[in-house]
């Protein structure tokens, strides 16, 4: 342990005489928790946050506490503005954190709920340091990227540290080593690994191999390239992860081992492979668990009887995926049609559900912009079940509800999400109830018939930025409901939530006498959340996005339930609402899943 004094100083006692300033939160203590920093070289896009959150699983299931954090490049405070088109999806954290979708690989990989301490952006770090120089905390000093900047950033994850007790923090930083927007992390990575001292920390660096057709083989020297860059920022990387379409060669491995000090041993291949819940047991394949766990020096904290039955379990969960015999076909409409990562939670849903059923489920990709009556039923055709998703705006809305309208009259099994539920709500008012006029505020703002309307305690901070209703809340299940049965007969479940329109409760009495049932609400106020229609196979819809917090060992119910629905739309000797039953058959075999 360093016994250099002043080295590190807990942030009320930071002092002007030294040059080192490194605030840790009160009562931190060195050699703790160990660090394993993630960094990408040659392009991004490598899969980073499955790579990390792959790792960080293997040592979770040895009995270790791991706290994964992502730290972004951009100046945004969070991801809630971003276009999932460009950046793919918004993730929405239990405590209303809208962040980068890598947090729902963590989520799901290591079946935590993380909060806003495992995600940090510039907008973060530099709003923080600019607040504390208003407020004289740098004691009349100039502030500086180093030590202010990079301070900031050790001071966010020493406090993640100490908050989680984790053996191991994983941070993942965006972007590209040689990004202007993200050296100042890779500094602070780099003081963060000194002053821990020795054995504290490990730095993985992947990179990916080219294999360009005209040659027919691998070249390694843009990897050599990328990893010079971050050895010239100071970081000896200790594993270096070759990422290439193909297996990457002995010989591509031994260059770069030669090229960067790293073992060859360390130097490990990760070809793409067909399902990222197999990725684990690559790594494992390989040895880098142990491999992490002798360098951070922490072999004594693993427990190995509790790895034997996480393993176990992770194996028979890995032994179900490619293995189905049948297949279903889940229409999904939607804005971001070429954009798979717009819908990352939603596909993972459907995959987990899918793995649980025996079946694999195969998506259709509709655009509803030109959907009429007249050509709905053709874009539906070999289509077992249907999810409407959440969006904003105009664009393709009456398209959507013209295919909520046809799962209705034709009993196909739809799930409708956030703004797939508010759609089912307008279609049923207009089609149902007779309100031709039935609308959004968002879509219309000055319809006459205002079915869905802007909530009003989101009213009242209208403008101030940041408006929505986010993150976990509670819903009221109705007894005897559907989603009571496929919930498991709780009173009350939770839910993540992104909106800021909601039914207008002057519609409520309307809509259920002519048959709509709401069989979720929220506890304290007349918010609808969860809606059904007895009369159908399958037809739910919900305010929240029940995807986000789907599990690959505990899905959620409400995807189960379409695809067992649209399996049971293959066999129609089946009765109807059997769908519930396989739920239940599903969960109680021990996919009990939160919500
Ligand atoms: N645009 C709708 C709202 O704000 C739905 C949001 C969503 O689907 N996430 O309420």
């Amino acid at each position: 342990m360093r016994k250099d004094k002043n080295l590190l100083a807990s942030v009320s006692d930071i002092s002007t005489e030294s040059e080192f300033f490194s605030p840790v939160p009160k009562g931190y203590k060195r050699g703790k928790a160990k660090y394993v920093f993630v960094m990408g070289t040659v392009m991004s896009g490598l899969g980073k946050g499955i790579f990390s959150s792959c790792l960080a699983k293997l040592m979770q299931d040895k009995g270790l506490k791991v706290a994964p954090i992502k730290l972004e490049g951009y100046l945004n405070i969070d991801s809630g503005t971003l276009n999932p088109f460009r950046h793919g999806e918004v993730f929405v954290l239990d405590d209303g954190m809208e962040c980068d979708m890598d947090l729902g690989t963590y989520e799901r990989m290591l079946d935590q709920d993380l909060s806003k301490a495992n995600f940090a952006t510039s907008g973060q770090i530099f709003s923080s340091v600019l607040n504390k120089e208003r407020h004289g905390d740098y004691l009349g000093r100039d502030v500086q990227m180093i030590p202010h900047v990079t301070g900031e950033v050790k001071l966010k994850l020493r406090e993640l540290a100490m908050q989680s007790k984790a053996d191991i923090v994983f941070i993942e930083i965006g972007g590209t080593v040689g990004d202007l927007e993200n050296a100042y992390y890779i500094e602070a990575m780099r003081e963060l690994a000194y002053e821990e001292g020795p054995d504290s920390s490990c730095f993985v660096a992947l990179t990916y191999i080219l294999e360009p057709k005209t040659l027919g083989e691998q070249k390694s020297k843009a990897a050599q390239l990328g990893i010079k860059q971050l050895m010239q920022c100071g970081i000896q990387p200790d594993i270096i992860a070759c990422r290439a379409a193909t297996a990457a060669t002995d010989k591509v491995r031994q260059k770069i081992s030669v090229y960067s000090n790293v073992p060859f041993e360390r130097v490990i291949s990760l070809p793409d492979t067909a399902s990222i819940y197999m990725i684990p047991a690559m790594l494992r394949e390989v040895g880098l668990d142990f491999e992490v766990a002798r360098l951070l020096r922490i072999e004594d904290r693993i427990n190995l009887r509790h790895e034997r039955k996480a393993w176990a379990q992770w194996c028979d969960f890995m032994d179900k995926i490619g293995a189905a015999e049948r297949d279903v076909t889940i229409g999904i409409t939607g804005k971001y049609t070429s954009v798979r990562d717009s819908y990352a939670s939603i596909i993972n849903a459907l995959e987990h559900a899918g793995i649980a059923l025996g079946c694999d489920v195969k998506i259709k990709w509709i655009d509803t912009t030109d959907l009429t009556d007249e050509n709905v039923s053709e874009a539906l055709e070999n289509v077992d079940g249907i999810i409407v998703p959440g969006g904003f705006g105009t664009r393709g809305a009456e398209g959507k509800i013209t295919c909520i309208k046809y799962a209705r009259e034709n009993n196909l099994p739809y799930l409708g999400l956030c703004f797939g539920f508010q759609m089912a709500v307008i279609e049923f008012a207009r089609n149902v109830c007779g309100l031709k006029n039935a609308n959004s505020t968002e879509i219309e703002p000055k319809c006459s018939e205002p079915v869905i309307d802007i909530l009003p305690e989101q009213k009242k901070i209208e403008g101030l930025g940041g408006n929505m209703r986010l993150g976990g809340r509670d819903i009221e299940i109705k007894a005897k409901t559907m989603a009571w049965e496929l919930l498991g007969r709780k009173e009350t479940v939770r839910m993540r939530f992104r909106h800021r329109y909601e039914v207008d409760p002057r519609y409520i009495e309307q809509l259920e006498k002519a048959g709509l049932v709401f069989s979720g609400k929220a506890p304290d106020q007349p918010i609808m959340q969860i809606l059904e229609l007895p009369s159908h196979p399958y037809f739910c819809g919900t305010q929240a996005h029940p995807c986000l917090t789907s599990r690959p060992l505990r899905p959620s119910p409400m995807f189960v339930g379409l695809v067992a629905a649209a399996m049971q739309k293959q066999n129609p000797q089946e009765k109807s609402r059997d769908c519930v039953k396989t739920v239940q058959k599903v969960c109680s075999a021990g996919l009990v899943t939160k919500c």
